[in-house]
């Protein structure tokens, strides 16, 4: 077993709840929009400290996208996905990009999200919402 190389964020971040392993600078955020299984998720234009999985096609509401799911280096605990390709053009702002499950992460305040608070009354207006089916 080597060292795990992990790469510490200045400022506002978020971590991972299990081992707080830093996962995304707060200034990272893209959109805070999505479903998962989980609850709400956050599009991030980069994260850190994640290792991928394989390829795999997984159907969401907005059609069939490629993805890897990426896990936290520290712990090995499934944080979200990133998508390698979407099926349409106006789609494709997501693909390279990554999402992190709320559920799994410390907020930039240090704070836990707890499930489903807020989460219904909001998640209609965003518009760009993504369910895993
Ligand atoms: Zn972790």
């Amino acid at each position: 077993m080597g060292r795990v190389f992990v790469t510490y964020l200045e400022g506002r971040k978020y971590s991972c709840k299990y081992c707080r392993t830093h996962l995304a600078s707060a200034d990272a955020v893209l959109s805070k929009g999505f479903q998962c299984q989980h609850g709400r998720a956050y599009l991030f234009d980069k994260v850190m400290n994640v290792t991928t999985g394989t390829k795999e096609e997984r159907m969401m509401m907005t059609g069939i996208h490629t993805v890897v799911d990426l896990f936290c280096t520290g712990c090995g605990s499934l944080v979200g996905w990133k998508y390698e390709t979407a099926p349409e053009k106006n789609l494709r702002y997501k693909v390279g990009r990554s999402i992190l499950e709320r559920m799994k992460l410390l907020g930039p305040n240090g704070n836990q999200y707890l499930a489903d608070e807020e989460n219904q009354q909001h998640i209609e207006s965003d518009g760009e919402d993504e369910v895993l089916l």
